[in-house]
């Protein structure tokens, strides 16, 4: 299997990643249930990444999302990051909101769901701040309309910010080879990208822990070992 996804990757003219939590796993990044312990386990994710619970409780929604912040700054890139990076001719379409691929070099990153280093206005007045990971602003009031700042970062009900989103189903209705890389594909539309992919007649790669029910080639184990295997030329 690894020796048919190489083949594909070395023949591919318009390779393109995808990638969700599991590729940050390593980094000792939880996914988005697993943040959840301890403290924050009593909070269902609604409460802490929707619209309606940044209403209820803005202050608790930004202490979450600081926490988290925080530990993305004490995390390293970790080995498939850095082979990512390595891979200038391929495009990283990313539903994470960390900077790891960026810490590792990568210039060419896509994100579907925002980011974590940027806050900006919950009033939609357009104004955004670079936010230090690692020493995350509390709550305060948008200096430009009052409202609350707020992470930049896509919540349950919002759609997805437009040009990447726009650039992102391009990529994958143009791809010849879409690597999949530690994602439960159940978030849309992010996750209708594979099938979009598909329809072009791309081959789908899939590197996940648990081995995968999508047809296409499985290279099951964790990124970390993978994706420097596959991405070496
Ligand atoms: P998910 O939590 O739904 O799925 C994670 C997937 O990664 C699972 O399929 C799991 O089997 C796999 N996995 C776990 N460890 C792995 C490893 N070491 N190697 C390979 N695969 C591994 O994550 P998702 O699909 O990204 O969707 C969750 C949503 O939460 C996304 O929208 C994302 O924006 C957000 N999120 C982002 C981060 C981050 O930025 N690092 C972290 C948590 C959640
Ligand atoms: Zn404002």
């Amino acid at each position: 299997m690894l020796d048919a996804a190489k083949a594909a990757l070395r023949k591919a003219v318009r390779p393109v990643t995808f990638s969700g939590a599991g590729l940050s796993a390593e980094s000792g990044i939880p996914t988005f249930r697993e943040a959840q312990t301890g403290l924050w386990a009593m909070y269902d994710p609604m409460a802490l990444a929707s619209p309606e619970g940044f209403a209820t409780d803005p202050e608790l929604v930004v202490g979450w999302y600081n926490e988290r912040r925080r530990n993305v700054a004490s995390a390293q890139p970790n080995a498939a990051h850095c082979a990512m990076a390595g891979r200038q001719d391929i495009v990283h379409v990313t539903q994470n909101v960390d900077n790891l691929l960026e810490r590792a070099g990568a210039n060419d990153v896509v994100h579907l769901h925002g980011s974590l280093d940027r806050d900006k206005c919950s009033g939609g007045c357009g104004h955004r701040e670079d936010i230090d990971l690692a020493n995350p602003l509390p709550l305060r009031p948008c200096p430009l309309c009052g409202h609350w700042m707020r992470p930049d970062v896509v919540w349950f009900g919002e759609q997805l910010p437009r040009v990447g989103w726009l650039r992102a189903d391009q990529l994958a209705a143009e791809a010849d080879v879409f690597v999949v890389i530690g994602t439960s594909a159940q978030v849309y539309p992010a996750a209708g990208l594979i099938a979009t992919a598909r329809r072009a007649d791309a081959i789908v790669i899939e590197v996940n822990i648990e081995p995968g029910a999508t047809p296409g080639i499985q290279l099951t184990g964790p990124a970390g070992r993978i994706v420097p295997e596959l991405l070496s030329l």
